[in-house]
């Protein structure tokens, strides 16, 4: 009997999680826009340093997220990040949150993690799906240069306004779809001289343009290259999600220089940004996944359950639940 085919658009937790799943009873292709693997999950090097620019850290709260983990773990690949975090204010108040959950990395670099979790999957990198379409033998993928099918299921783990666009779902999913919110972000990178102290390692940070400040060089085993992490207030960056980056630069800049009178800016060697248009998830479906088994579609990801690695991993494994007695069937 011929195995099943899987699509799955998207490797970041979601779409790895899936096609770990899936691989074996299904024969599964993993197709992603970017050159890397892990989504949000994601390193940027810099000439004189390196950046986890998306997720900063994740915690593994369910039984089934630290078994899934545990090979990674005890390979060194993901570590705990010991920092204390701190809560800053604009009155430059300073006050360590208590630790609910220890705080994991990936190592050396946030992609450490995805990029572990992509081996031996057919993996088909910088390659963006246009659009679905339904022929006889099933699903046909377009991208700008081919098309690749058939499939018998398609699942798309982007995010869920991409995902709006691209899945030819029916009235149901697309109305639940509707409801989903996500924000935006905006990654401020900077990089240090050697020895500067940063204005803190790990930091949640309560002020109208910036929300975190992070020491990307503060996390286990890191390029020893002093690096600070700066994301953007959500909701001020969904009201200059369009603004030129240089301006929302400055801006970001300006705001630190205030909230950090006493760090030393003369020490700071590079600014890059990043803007994420679908960083965080506001709204989440509040179920863990979508599935239309007439058209053999289906959707997973952070938005359907909450705002963070750990959601983007439940929300995949349920899925998987839901489809490997299909697959089994040969269906
Ligand atoms: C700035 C920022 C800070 C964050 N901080 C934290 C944190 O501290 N802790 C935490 O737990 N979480 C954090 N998160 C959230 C976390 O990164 C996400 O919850 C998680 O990585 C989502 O994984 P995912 O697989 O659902 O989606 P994604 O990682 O977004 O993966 C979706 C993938 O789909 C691909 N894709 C989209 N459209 C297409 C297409 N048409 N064709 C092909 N490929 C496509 C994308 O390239 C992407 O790789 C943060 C996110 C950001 C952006």
């Amino acid at each position: 009997m011929t195995k099943p085919s899987v699509a799955i658009i998207g490797a970041g937790i979601a779409g790895l999680t899936l096609a770990r799943r899936l691989n074996g009873q299904a024969r599964v292709t993993l197709f992603d826009k970017s050159r890397g693997t892990g989504g949000r999950m994601a390193t940027r090097r810099g000439e004189r340093a390196a950046f986890d620019h998306g997720a900063q850290y994740f915690t593994i709260r369910d039984s089934r997220f630290h078994a899934a983990l545990e090979p990674f773990l005890e390979a060194g690949q993901v570590q705990a990040w010991a920092s204390a975090l701190m809560r800053l204010g604009t009155d430059g108040t300073a006050e360590r949150l208590a630790d609910r959950a220890p705080r994991f990395v990936g190592v050396p670099s946030m992609t450490a993690l995805p990029k572990a979790l992509a081996e031996g999957l057919d993996l088909r990198l910088g390659c963006q799906i246009l659009s679905l379409q339904r022929q006889a033998d099933g699903w046909h993928l377009s991208t700008s240069g081919e098309t690749c099918g058939p499939f018998d299921l398609v699942v798309s783990t982007a995010p869920a306004p991409q995902t709006r666009l691209l899945m030819p779902f029916a009235r149901t999913e697309l109305q639940a779809l509707d409801a989903v919110r996500m924000n935006g972000c905006f990654t401020l990178m900077l990089a240090l001289t050697q020895g500067t102290q940063p204005p803190a390692e790990a930091a949640q940070v309560a002020h109208p343009i910036i929300s975190w400040i992070g020491a990307n060089h503060s996390k286990p085993d890191r390029d020893a290259a002093p690096a600070l992490v700066i994301h953007a207030n959500n909701r001020w960056a969904d009201q200059h999600i369009e603004t030129p980056v240089e301006t929302v630069r400055d801006a970001m800049l300006s705001a630190c220089r205030s909230l950090f009178p006493g760090f030393d800016w003369d020490a700071v060697l590079s600014v890059d940004l990043h803007r994420w248009r679908h960083a965080n998830v506001d709204v989440p479906l509040g179920q863990p996944f979508l599935l239309d088994a007439d058209r053999r579609l289906a959707a997973c990801g952070d938005w359907c359950l909450g705002n963070r690695v750990e959601a983007a991993f439940l929300s995949a494994t349920a899925l998987a639940d839901a489809l490997e007695p299909q697959l089994a069937k040969g269906s």
